[in-house]
């Protein structure tokens, strides 16, 4: 066997390991699909090498010549049609099947064509480019208007940019050279075909390691997410909240001439509603506020669970009165809403603290503020709204103290 037998071996080989990473990848996380798309896809692009580079040249052919070119053609357009999936798939995309149902039937048409009708090694090869280089171009097309949060993003869309350049700008560019990519019978020793053993490896890796990575960052980013979130309630947790707090507090641009305002939330009597009715409906309170404060929420709010029964809004940016209202529509839980998932007649009433500061305070002041304004609401009769300093909701806002910190 010579040296080139082994050299032959490098693309199905490569495609094997790096069908085989995807597929224990898939095992450990079925829910994603994409995953089994590109172990699938990575598996078919070793098969279709090892056919054409080693089955068909070192052993004995199972099939016609012609037969096995166009099957061979086949199989790479279909490894084309799963790896697409699996690169749109990460970001909750799709191919378009019928666009690859036609560059299918167009890229084996024309091989079929240029082998039987026209014999012609420049068709069949600028057939199979022009489907490939169609196929990953409808990748670099799907994903053009993503958003590239990560780095990781931006280096998959350069993949997909230089794979539809290499099937595009290399057979281009040989032609020019060359004048024609060899005669059929040289075709595995041409220098076209030296380039596709060259680059395939090259850009199989690249976009291979590129989907990894984006799949080890996906898993990172769900884990603390995860880690900060509170089951129950599916708000923040305490150390969710304090670090998401925290980091808003810190952040630059924030109205300097606008508080930042802290709303704290308490269940009353809870300890009775779970004596009375049992843990679970207890959990069942606890989960119908939580979803109340989400939907109740806006996007530049934070939002946790840092207690039993007990939770945290911030609000950055808002009126001391707008904080106000906010708190009463908390307050004002549709109870009878779930009522089919609580008992009948079970309306808790919420306390609430508010607090406000201008921006440059501390998370543990104002969280202290709010505090003490729950502990009024508490001693107040509960079920209601108190602003720091002020002793009940009906007292005028004027006597609210906003702390001054200097910047
Ligand atoms: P107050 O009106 O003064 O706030 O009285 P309270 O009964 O609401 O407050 P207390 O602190 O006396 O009791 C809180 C109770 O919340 C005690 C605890 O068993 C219960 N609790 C804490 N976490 C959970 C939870 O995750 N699920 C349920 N069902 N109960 C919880
Ligand atoms: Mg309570
Ligand atoms: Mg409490």
């Amino acid at each position: 066997m010579s040296a080139e037998f082994f050299i032959m071996l490098l693309n199905p080989g490569i495609g094997a390991l790096l069908s085989a990473a995807f597929l224990l990848l898939w095992l450990s996380q079925r829910g994603k699909t994409y995953i089994l798309y590109a172990s699938i896809g990575y598996g078919l692009n070793a098969l279709a090498f090892f056919i054409q580079d080693v089955v068909f040249q070192y052993f004995a052919a199972p099939l016609p010549g012609s037969a096995e070119r166009i099957f061979t053609n086949l199989i790479f357009l279909l490894s084309g049609w799963l790896l697409s999936a699996a690169v749109l798939g990460r970001y909750g995309l799709k191919p378009s099947y019928r666009f690859l149902a036609a560059v299918t039937v167009a890229g084996v048409g024309g091989v079929s064509w240029y082998l039987l009708a026209d014999p012609s090694v420049m068709g069949r090869v600028l057939a199979m480019n022009t489907a490939l280089g169609a196929i990953t171009l409808m990748i670099v097309l799907k994903l053009r208007p993503v958003r590239r949060r990560h780095l990781i993003d931006r280096l998959l869309f350069g993949m997909a940019v230089i794979s539809a350049a290499n099937y595009i700008v290399r057979p281009a560019t040989i032609l020019a050279t060359q004048g024609s990519f060899g005669p059929a019978a040289e075709f595995q020793h041409s220098l076209y075909w030296t380039t596709v053993q060259f680059t395939q490896p090259l850009i199989s890796i690249g976009l291979a390691l590129n989907l990894m990575v984006a799949i080890a960052i996906d898993l990172i980013e769900e884990l603390r997410r995860e880690a900060r979130t509170d089951k129950l309630s599916g708000l923040l947790n305490r150390g969710g909240f304090e670090a998401a707090a925290n980091a808003t507090l810190g952040r630059k641009g924030v109205d300097a001439n606008l508080p930042v305002c802290l709303i704290i939330a308490d269940l009353d009597h809870f300890k009775q509603i779970n004596d009375t009715f049992g843990h679970s409906v207890g959990d069942a309170v606890i989960g119908l506020f939580g979803r109340h404060i989400a939907a109740m929420a806006s996007e530049d709010m934070v939002a946790g669970r840092i207690g039993g029964e007990e939770f945290a809004v911030l609000l950055p940016g808002h009126e001391v009165q707008a904080a106000r209202l906010f708190a009463e529509s908390l307050r004002a839980c549709p109870w009878d809403y779930w009522s089919g998932m609580l008992p009948d007649a079970l309306s808790p009433g919420v306390s609430i603290g508010v607090s406000a500061a201008l921006p440059g305070a501390s998370l543990h002041d104002l969280m202290n503020m709010a505090d003490e304004a729950l502990y009024d609401a508490k001693n107040d009769g509960r079920n209601q709204v108190c602003l720091y300093g002020s002793k009940s909701a009906a007292a005028p806002t004027a006597t609210l103290h906003l702390i001054k910190v200097p910047r």
